[in-house]
């Protein structure tokens, strides 16, 4: 039997998505690419609410995650960290032998601007690195606030990873003045998994300019070079590229604001679920995900056995991540999950609970 998918990726994708991923190959240097990559940045571009330029890559979304690395940092590199994706960013800045620092809080919490602030004081650093969305524990940091005192730094570049926030959150890419924001496909897009987007700013590929070693694959001016041309360097997978093109059709459909505001919903549908159910939100108050939820397992249930049992009748959620695996589970609600199909899915749990 399928599971439907209530993991923080990938996530449930829908037939019609899977169906326009099955279109008939062409080949990547036509015409009918160009138009359809053209589509897809036009797209994006609208989504992030930004003129910049919008890259389209065939890697996961840690390939882009390293690109930044590779191609913003010359300096020295200030890592936000409040989780395990945040920590893997400082890891790939220490594996590409940058300098760089480990900013960090307690798991659960979240990232505050003063924190920021403190750490750009000393005029060390000319890159930020920071996670929207810490999807190892549930804790969405305020993007637009810490993107507010950035702004004081001219010479730093803001640099995001909003992989599991893109597509369901609002961020104001030129309004908040962020120079890469960066998201793969298997999370708020709710494509299959394989493929990553960014928007890059003029001020870092200005930047990159400068920067030695950037790489052959995610060269940020190899990018830039192609998308003059509406085309990727190298083979991109196509495939997702019509995935993508229908999926923000639908999305637009939708509406921004509507999706936005389905988010929040179903957010505000778990967290009372987690309170209800003599849980607690593991998450510090106030900076809770939109797209998932961490419940801290105050039941001591058995979330092996949970899982197990949701398996059997269609579902899976996901445990805790890392350290949290048996402490914390987590509950995605982004992509195109519905409140009534979240509904399902917990009123299903509460009876499994029970004898877990
Ligand atoms: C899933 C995730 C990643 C990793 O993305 P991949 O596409 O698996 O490389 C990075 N950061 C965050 C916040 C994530 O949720």
């Amino acid at each position: 039997m399928h599971k439907k998918l209530f993991i923080p990726g990938p996530v449930e994708v829908y037939p019609e998505v899977l169906n326009a991923m099955a279109t008939p190959m062409i080949g990547h240097r036509t015409k009918e690419y160009a138009d359809l990559h053209g589509a897809v940045k036009t797209k994006l571009q609208q989504l992030l609410y930004t003129k910049n330029k919008i890259f389209l890559v065939t890697a996961s979304g840690t390939g882009i995650m390293e690109a930044c690395v590779r191609n913003c940092v010359n300096k020295r590199a200030a890592h936000f960290v409040c989780g395990e994706f945040g920590e893997r960013w400082f890891g790939i800045s220490v594996a590409n032998g940058k300098e760089a620092d480990k900013f960090d809080v307690p798991l659960g919490k979240a990232i505050k601007p003063e924190m920021v602030d403190n750490g750009l004081k000393t005029g060390d650093y000319d890159t930020v690195f920071i996670t929207h969305n810490e999807t190892s524990v549930g804790v969405m940091n305020p993007l637009s606030e810490i993107a507010e005192v950035v702004k004081k730094y001219p010479d730093v570049l803001l640099i995001v990873d909003a992989v599991s926030s893109m597509g369901g959150v609002k961020i104001e890419v030129d309004k908040w003045g962020i120079d890469v924001c960066l998201s793969s496909t298997q999370k708020g897009f709710a494509l299959p998994p394989g493929f990553a987007v960014c928007s890059v700013s003029n001020r870092a590929l200005e930047k990159a300019k400068q920067v030695k070693n950037r790489g052959y694959y995610f060269d940020f001016l190899e990018f830039d070079n192609f998308d003059a041309k509406n085309q990727t360097p190298t083979t991109p997978s196509v495939s997702h590229l019509f995935a993508l093109n229908y999926q923000l059709d639908q999305i637009f459909k939708e509406g921004l604001e509507k999706r936005f505001n389905r988010h929040k919903e179903l957010a505000q549908i778990c967290r009372d679920w987690v309170r209800n159910n003599n849980f607690r939100l593991f998450t510090e108050p106030g900076y809770e995900s939109i797209t998932m939820t961490t419940a801290d397992n105050t039941r001591n249930i058995n979330i092996a056995k949970l899982n197990e049992e949701l398996g059997k009748v269609g579902y899976m959620i996901s445990a805790g991540y890392g350290k949290l695996k048996d402490t914390t589970f987590r509950i995605a609600h982004m992509g195109d999950t519905t409140t009534q199909e979240l509904r399902e899915l917990l009123s299903t749990m509460e009876s499994i609970i029970r004898v877990c």
